[in-house]
Formats: C-alpha cells, sequence, structure tokens
C-alpha cells in the first residue's frame, strides 16, 4: 500500500490507472479509523479495482474549533489497519496542500444542507462541499464510498455532485453498529466510560419508533427524546423525522413519504449523531 502526501504523487498515481483503464473507488475520511470505514473500504474493493482513500482533518468543517483540535489522529495505526484488508493507496495531505489558499466559495445545494446539522453546525456542509470538490478533483474516482451514517452529508455530496456535473458516483454504505447498537464513530473514543456504557440507549430509543408509528410526528419526536433524556447523561440536540431526499421535516399528513429519523446527542461534551430509516 502507498502512502501519498501531495497532489503530484496521487495525480500521477490515478493516471496510471486511468492508463492502465483501472476503475478506481475513493473513500474520503478524516482518519481515526474504525470497522465502519472499513466496511466502506471492504465495498469499495468489490466495486473497483483499485481502492484510495483519503485521510485529512478536514478544518473547514468544523465550526467548533475545540472539537477540530480534540478530533483523535493516528495516521499510523489506520494505515495498518487498511493495509491489512488490501486497500490500495492512502491520500494524507497537509492542509496547506489542499488549501495554499482561503477558499471562500459559497455553495448552492438546494437546500438539503439547511436543516438538522445544517441548522445546527452553521457553514460545516460548506465545509463539506469544499473539501469534497476538491478531493474529487485531485481524485476523479468512478466512485465514491460515504456512510449512511452521516445521511444528510450523503445527500449534499450527492447535490454537489450533481451541481458540478462530476462524473463520480456517490455509493451510500449501511451504518456499521457496536453490539449495543451505538453507530460506530471516531467521536466514541472520546466519550467517558459512563457515557460509553449508556449509549446504546440513543439507537434503542430511535428504533422504538416504528413501534410508535400511529402517535402524530410530535408525540413520536417526545417519546424518543424523553427516553435518551431521561437518565441525565444525554442531552437531545434534535430530533427530526424528515423526507430521505429534500431532508425537510415531514408533516403528520406527509408520514407516507420515505423517511428518515435523524438524531443529535450531547453526552457531556461530546456530540453524537445518528439515524434510522422509518417505515410508516
Ligand atoms: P469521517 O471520518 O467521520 O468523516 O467518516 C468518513 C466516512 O465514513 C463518511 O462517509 C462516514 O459517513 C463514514 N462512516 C463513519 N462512521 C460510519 C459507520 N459507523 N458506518 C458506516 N460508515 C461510517
Amino acid at each position: 500500500m502507498q502512502i501519498f502526501k501531495t497532489k503530484k504523487e496521487i495525480n500521477d498515481f490515478v493516471k496510471q490507472l486511468q492508463n492502465n483503464r483501472q476503475t478506481l473507488g475513493f473513500v474520503p475520511t478524516m482518519g481515526a479509523l474504525h470497522s465502519g470505514h472499513l466496511s466502506l473500504v471492504e465495498i469499495g474493493l468489490k466495486q473497483s479495482d483499485v481502492v484510495v482513500v483519503s485521510i485529512f482533518v478536514n478544518p473547514t468543517q468544523f465550526n467548533n474549533p475545540n472539537d477540530l483540535k480534540n478530533y483523535p489522529r493516528d495516521l499510523q495505526k489506520d494505515a495498518e489497519m487498511l493495509e491489512k484488508i488490501g486497500c490500495h493507496a492512502i491520500f494524507a495531505p497537509s492542509e496547506k496542500e489542499i488549501y495554499p489558499e482561503e477558499d471562500t466559495r459559497k455553495f448552492e445545494l438546494n437546500g438539503v444542507d439547511k436543516n438538522m446539522e445544517g441548522e445546527f453546525r452553521p457553514g460545516h456542509f460548506n465545509g463539506v462541499a469544499k473539501v469534497i470538490s476538491l478531493m474529487l478533483d485531485i481524485i476523479p474516482a468512478d466512485k465514491a464510498f460515504f456512510g449512511l451514517k452521516d445521511f444528510q452529508q450523503v445527500a449534499v455530496v450527492k447535490q454537489l455532485v450533481k451541481n458540478l456535473h462530476l462524473k463520480t458516483e456517490i455509493v451510500a454504505c449501511p451504518t456499521v453498529r457496536e453490539t449495543d447498537g451505538l453507530a460506530k464513530s471516531s467521536r466514541n473514543l472520546l466519550l467517558t466510560p459512563e457515557h460509553r456504557k449508556h449509549a446504546g440507549i440513543i439507537y434503542e430509543a430511535l428504533s422504538e419508533i416504528n413501534k410508535n408509528k400511529h402517535q402524530s410526528i410530535q408525540k413520536i419526536k417526545e417519546i424518543v427524546s424523553q427516553k435518551i433524556n431521561q437518565n441525565g447523561l444525554f442531552k437531545v440536540e434534535y430530533l427530526e423525522i424528515a423526507n430521505t431526499e429534500t431532508l425537510l421535516p415531514i408533516s403528520d399528513e406527509e408520514k407516507q413519504q420515505q423517511c428518515v429519523a435523524c438524531i443529535a446527542v450531547w453526552a457531556g461534551d461530546v456530540r453524537l449523531i445518528d439515524n434510522v430509516i422509518i417505515d410508516f
């Protein structure tokens, strides 16, 4: 497995693949890899000849400087994990390499970036759009693999690729969970043992939505939020039931639409997100 740090190196690598008519799969990450990330690479390996993983903690998508500072980083461990499963190359650039100068672009994303994460993390999706547009320019893959754990991000990236007329197909991959249901996340490393012990409550509560389908949207939101908030360890920041395409909140009259319940929860200083598809 090769590790590239510069655009020039990865560009030469990609050109060589194109000359050999090999298909390229791309998995963008911020590192601190876990089995959720690895599942994307494994899906990528099944669908492409060669897979490149980027590891770049993208400063422009952090709206909280402490979150950026505390974000776990361990390139060596990440590289060992990727090598083991047969990944072909890592692109691990410096901040200067990606942003040689300030990137002031503003993206229009047809509203999919406005609610939920968009509302509570101002500027987050614009930062995601910046880095993904730059990465797909440097690594013009046939397919790029994203996790449904970040459901709204998948919608944002699909919209971005459409707006920019990029040829890369965006492949959405299922969420990998711990045995207690907690969605795998690099931020789980930052949880206290007490928060970690009880964090399965988030998925447990979300999974109960299907049992309460006959209730109003408002009542469902109350039931789920109360269950998570009740032991005092967690605080629901938002819970929204939204259309899977537009990411707009649905009303009781719109329950026949394909929906997703998205949640953000504070576990002490750590912010966790999750979602489940709802079948009303
Ligand atoms: P991140 O490093 O957090 O930016 O995540 C990189 C990619 O991995 C994104 O497409 C995430 O949605 C995906 N991902 C993160 N956690 C999981 C998970 N538990 N299951 C599946 N995909 C995940």
